[in-house]
Parts: structure tokens; sequence; C-alpha cells
């Protein structure tokens, strides 16, 4: 088989991968490997689709927001130029005995929902009537989250790749990566497809990215891959749920959210796991529907469809963009760690990565929230 040469490979057609590509196909060419059938089939497609500005660490609330802009006026080119956001709104319960709590939460999450305001009980239950008084105590209520249409986003990123003339192979399972010669190209093979060569070799492989790494000979930088599953349920008959925001609750944790007409669950759990192509779990969609039916004055009968998916963080669960510190491995650019926040990091972070590559500054537009280079770097991960 024939060995493709490209200015930029990149490892990996999930949102991290697809929206690094689309930049880069802007400036040079470009070719896009994913080993499944189809891009999205991983994390990418089992999301919650929601941007929540107040949502993690705070240096990713900083890429978050970075994002905002984009998802909310793309770019010439990206999709039909609608809006990738639509409202949601983002409601935390508390119980009565989590009063302190829901203190320090109004302070943790104010300078990033500045709109956030006390629901005192009626006021929770006004806006969501399923909840149970004997649950719900009072709950933090922010307009700012938004839904997140993941599919059209993904799907434009993908479409912006191939108007510039780079290309997507599916069935490209990478299975070893070397270099055509020391310090020169790397070169990456796939059993079906055959090999690819080029300066530059981006590792967007979500869970695998550590796996990735080792097929180059690099070190892992201790990437977490984390399940977390989710159910759907059918809506209550008696309600639209269309404008409830998204609900969750801590201590135990949970969250559900609208989908067309029927309500997400999740346990928020995050188990540890090999990379995979993770399957849920019947014991915790078990706890899930508990965990709703509790806080809820609902009886769910007949779940209707359950899934799971792999959040992969590394230890200060920030997201990682860089090239590989050590010089032997110059062009090896890790792009990782995307954890619960890829989709709505995706514009910051892939704007970076493409700033990183070409050799250009740190993107203003990024560093406007007070973030550089180094929040990113691979070495801060590697430093014992
Ligand atoms: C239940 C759940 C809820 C979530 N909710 C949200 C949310 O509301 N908002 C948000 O922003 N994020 C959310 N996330 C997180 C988000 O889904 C992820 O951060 C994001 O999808 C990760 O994208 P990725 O491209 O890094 O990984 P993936 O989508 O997993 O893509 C990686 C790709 O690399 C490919 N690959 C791996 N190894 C190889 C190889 N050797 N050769 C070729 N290809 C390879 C894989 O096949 C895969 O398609 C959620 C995740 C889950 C599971």
């Amino acid at each position: 088989m024939s060995t493709e040469q490209c200015d930029f490979l990149i490892i990996g057609a999930g949102i991290a991968g697809a929206s690094a590509a689309a930049r880069l196909a802007e400036h040079g060419s470009v070719v896009l490997l994913e080993r499944e059938s189809q891009p999205g089939y991983h994390a990418t497609g089992r999301s919650a689709a929601t941007w929540e500005p107040s949502y993690g660490p705070h240096s990713v609330r900083k890429l978050i927001l970075a994002s905002e802009k984009f998802l909310r006026n793309p770019p010439d080119g990206y999709g039909d130029g609608a809006s990738f956001l639509s409202p949601r709104g983002f409601m935390a319960t508390f119980r009565a005995d989590q009063k302190e709590e829901m203190e320090q939460e109004f302070e943790d999450i104010r300078p990033t929902s500045p709109d956030v305001r006390i629901l005192n009980q009626q006021e929770s239950l006004d806006r969501v009537p399923i909840l149970d008084p004997a649950y719900v105590s009072a709950s933090l209520y922010s307009d700012l989250a938004q839904d997140i249409d993941v599919h059209r986003l993904h799907q434009s990123y993908l479409q912006i790749i191939k108007t510039n003339g780079g290309t997507l192979t599916v069935n490209a399972d990478v299975t070893a990566i070397s270099r055509c010669a020391a310090g020169g190209d790397w070169f990456v093979e796939t059993p079906k497809v055959g090999s690819f060569c080029a300066p530059i070799l981006v590792n967007a492989g979500g869970a695998w990215c550590d796996e990735i790494a080792q097929l180059a000979g690099i070190d892992a930088i201790g990437l977490e891959p984390r399940r977390r599953n989710a159910v759907l349920i059918p809506g209550p008959e008696d309600y639209d749920v269309s404008d409830w925001p998204m609900l969750g609750g801590s201590d135990p944790g949970f969250y559900f959210k609208p989908d067309a007409g029927r309500l997400m669950v999740s346990p928020e759990d995050a188990i540890p796991s090999p990379p995979c192509d993770a399957r849920p779990d019947e014991m915790d969609i078990a706890i899930a529907i508990d965990r709703f039916e509790t806080a809820t004055t609902m009886t769910v009968r007949r779940p209707e469809h359950s899934w799971a998916g792999l959040r992969s963080f590394v230890a200060d669960e920030m997201l990682v963009a860089g090239f590989d510190p050590d010089p032997t491995n110059s062009g090896f650019f890790w792009l990782t760690g995307q954890g619960g926040f890829g989709i709505e990091t995706s514009p910051a972070i892939s704007l970076i990565a493409s700033c990183m590559i070409r050799g250009l500054e740190f993107p203003q537009i990024v560093a406007d929230f007070g973030l550089d280079a180094t929040d990113l770097a691979p070495g801060r991960l590697m430093e014992s």
C-alpha cells in the first residue's frame, strides 16, 4: 500500500481531532485518521451536549468562556452560520442539610455565572414541578447554560476540512508509529488504509492518547479515562419539559436534562476504565434512576435507552495542548484531557493548537481570559 504525505497528520476524529484539523486545513494539507467507520462514535457522540460556564476547574472555565463567541456566532463557513447554542439554564438543587454547601457553590460560580440567584423551595418547584418538596429545600439558578448542537458542530468541523482540501480517512486504526529517519517525518501505519507521513503528528485519540504516545515510544502523561453512564427516560405525562433547565444535585451526585421530550439522567459517575468502547452498567443505571426518583415525585417504569462514555482526564483536570517537551520527539503534538468539557471548549482549544503547531503566538482572544501556553503544556504533567 502507498504512503500518503501531508503537512499535518491527526489521529482521532472526535471533536478534538476534527476541530484541530479544521483549523489546520486552512494552512496546509491535512489528513485526519479515525479507527472507527464513522467519526464521533466514542465520547463525542455520547455527551450531555451542554455549554456551562461554571463547570469544572476554574482554568477550564476560561476555555469554555473563550469558546462562547464562536459557538454563538460561528465564523464564515462553519455550518449555515446559525448558532450552535440554544437556551437551557442550569439549576443546582440543595437539601435542607446542604445550606453551607449551597453558600460555597454560590461564591464559586458567581464569577462565571454572574446572574446566579437563589430560588426558595416554592420557586424551585415552580421551575421544575416534579421536584419532591421532601428533597429540595432551595436551589441556585442561572440562565447562562446552553444546549450545544453537537452533531452539527462536529459535522461543520469535518466540512471545513473537506472544503479546504483535507481528508478524513475512516477505518484507519493506527497500529505503528515511527520516524522516517532520525528527527525526520513521523511515519504512521494502519493495517487497512495504508501508511502516512508528516512532519507534525497530532495525538487527539481521546481515551487512547497515552497508548498512541507509547506506539511512538513516547512516555505516557497519565491520562485517566473515567466512565460515565446515562439513561433516557420518558418525560412526565402532565408536563411539557422542553423549557426546563438542566438540573443537578450533589452528595450523591446526579443530573437530568430535557432531551426531545424525554429526560436524560446521569448518576454523575466517574469510574476509572481502560480505553474501550464503554458500555452502560446495569447497576449504575439503577443508581441513576434511584437518585432521580429520590429527588422527584416520578417513578421510572420504562427506561428507553442507556449508554456510557469515557471522559478522559489528566492529573489537574485541565486540558493538554502542546508539543512533547522531549526534543527527540519534535513534531509530536498532544491534544488531550478533554474530560467532561471537550465539546464546549473545542473552539478555543483548536485555535490554540493551530497557533502552537504553526509556531505562532498564543491566541490573544484566549489570552484575554487569563490563560497562556504553560497552563496547557504537557510538560507540566511530566515533572516529578
Ligand atoms: C455522559 C457524558 C456527558 C458529557 N457531557 C459533556 C457536555 O455536556 N459538554 C461537553 O463539552 N463535554 C461533555 N462530555 C465530554 C465530551 O464528550 C468529551 O470531552 C469529548 O467528546 C472528547 O473528545 P475527543 O475527540 O477527545 O475524544 P473522542 O470523541 O473519544 O474521539 C477520539 C477518537 O480517536 C479515535 N482513536 C483512538 N485511537 C485511535 C487509533 N489508534 N487510530 C485511529 N483512531 C483512533 C477513536 O476511535 C475516537 O473516535 C461528556 C462526556 C460523557 C461521556
